[in-house]
C-alpha cells in the first residue's frame, strides 16, 4: 500500500521549500521534509484517522526504527534556512 501524501503538501511560509505538515502528538502543526533522512531522521510520520502524525524519535527510538527499516524523515525547523524566523526567543 503506497500512502498518498499529496494532501498535506505544503510550502515552508519563510523559504518556500516544498514540505509536508504534519501534526504532532500533541496535536500543533509540524513542516516535516518530504524528502527521506534514513541517516539522521528521527521523525516518524504515519497517517491516523486521516492526519498525518508526526511521531518525534528519540536517538534509541530513530536507531531503532532505522534498523526496522522504517522511512524516516527531519523536522523542516531543523534545516529551515529561515529557522530564525521560527524560533524567535533563545
Ligand atoms: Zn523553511
Amino acid at each position: 500500500m503506497t500512502t498518498n501524501l499529496d494532501r498535506w503538501r505544503g510550502t515552508c511560509g519563510t523559504c518556500g521549500a516544498p514540505i509536508l505538515w504534519a501534526t504532532t502528538r500533541a496535536g500543533k502543526p509540524m513542516p516535516v521534509n518530504p524528502e527521506p533522512a534514513p541517516e539522521r531522521g528521527n521523525v516518524l510520520l504515519a497517517v491516523q484517522d486521516g492526519q498525518l502524525v508526526a511521531g518525534v524519535l528519540r536517538r534509541n527510538q530513530a536507531a531503532g526504527a532505522h534498523d526496522a527499516g522504517l522511512v524516516l524523515h527531519t523536522s523542516h525547523f531543523t534545516d529551515c534556512p529561515h529557522a530564525d524566523q521560527h524560533r524567535r526567543s533563545r
